[in-house]
């Protein structure tokens, strides 16, 4: 049974929306599409399954070291692809929710990352955002704090003053992914973001949804992941886009993604490679989309080995065309 596409309210920042008009990967990526409305058989209510791990709401423990947590579910700016599109700009976590996130992650010493994840984290208020941070620090089986955001592509103006806000000293290291897709995005603005994001102490990483129409081709992979390179973020995944209702037109074969992943591996540095990864529908968790995981029947489809060893039906692609263009 298909599942109705959830509607996602149009949101760009006016910074967005001037950037969209001479970029049409910007323009791709953050105007509505009538394309939203179908729904396919292959559509997933929650693609990765964040709901099978839920402990606590706002709190997704998958993995024995690490959980994410979700303070808010707001985003500066709607993503057209958005896999979580049924919950962004839905209500955070209130703040007993958040004791109790906290007291379970405290209550754990296995647990040795916190990601913040949502929505944005960044676009908290300020002052609850560096309270969070520094509850986190003050939690000594707290190695890491991982943040996620896109608020340095969304709004770059205020990523910059987030950044100049945030504390200089933290006993937790605190990594930061952004989320970028295409080289537009790293305007001006946005570099100074990066810049004062490592002034702030963070590290970073870049994670990269792959996208039909916006990156799907090698040259505009490889020029975005040297230009990550170059700012001193590190590319850390390239995700292959989840099974949302209203994102079909995003949708890349799987074997087209894998053909470029192949590509990337022998014309690029090391430093500027991403993990091209599957998140197994279901809740099974994200594994590489090599054959070491991810292998092909003669019909088409594919099955998932998760990390526990159980295997997993992945659809075959409707369209299965797998020639990895240079160029668009
Ligand atoms: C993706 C994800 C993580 C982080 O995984 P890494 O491979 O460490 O980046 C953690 N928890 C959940 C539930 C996730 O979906
Ligand atoms: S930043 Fe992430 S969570 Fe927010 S709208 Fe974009 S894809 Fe969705």
């Amino acid at each position: 049974m298909p599942v109705p596409p959830h509607p996602l309210t149009e949101l760009l920042t006016p910074y967005l929306r001037a950037l969209a008009k001479t970029s049409p990967a910007v323009a791709r990526q953050f105007l509505g599409a009538a394309e939203e409305a179908e729904a396919t058989p292959d559509d997933l209510a929650d693609p990765i399954g964040d709901a099978a791990h839920s402990p606590l709401p706002g709190l997704v423990h998958r993995y024995p070291d690490r959980v994410l947590l979700l303070p808010t579910m707001a985003c500066a700016s709607h993503c057209r692809f958005c896999f979580r599109r049924d919950r962004v700009g839905a209500r955070g976590m209130t703040d007993d929710q958040l004791d109790a996130a906290l007291a379970y992650v405290a209550a754990r010493p296995a647990i040795r990352e916190v990601i913040l994840s949502g929505g944005d984290p960044l676009t908290l208020p300020q002052a609850r955002l560096s309270a969070l941070l520094a509850r986190l620090d003050g939690i000594e089986s707290v190695e890491t704090v991982r943040i996620h955001t896109r608020l340095a592509v969304h709004d770059p103006a205020r990523a910059l003053r987030v950044a100049q806000g945030l504390a200089p000293e933290r006993r937790a290291a605190l990594w930061i992914a952004l989320h970028v897709n295409h080289a537009d995005e790293l305007t001006a603005e946005t570099r100074a973001a990066i810049k004062a994001l490592h002034g702030a102490g963070a590290f970073l990483v870049s994670q990269t949804v792959l996208l039909a129409g916006v990156n799907d081709d090698a040259e505009t992979l490889r020029t975005l992941f040297r230009a990550l390179v170059r700012l001193g973020v590190k590319p850390y995944y390239l995700h292959h886009p989840d099974r949302a209702a209203g994102t079909e037109h995003f949708r890349v074969p799987l074997a087209k993604g894998r053909a470029l992943a192949e590509t990337l591996r022998g014309t690029l540095s090391g430093l500027a490679q991403p993990t091209y990864v599957l998140d197994i529908p279901g809740g099974h968790g994200k594994v590489w989309a090599t054959d070491a995981y991810v292998t092909a029947a003669p019909d088409g489809s594919w099955t998932a080995r998760a990390i526990d060893g159980s295997r997993h039906a992945y659809p075959a692609d409707a369209d299965a065309e797998v020639a990895v263009p240079e160029t668009k």
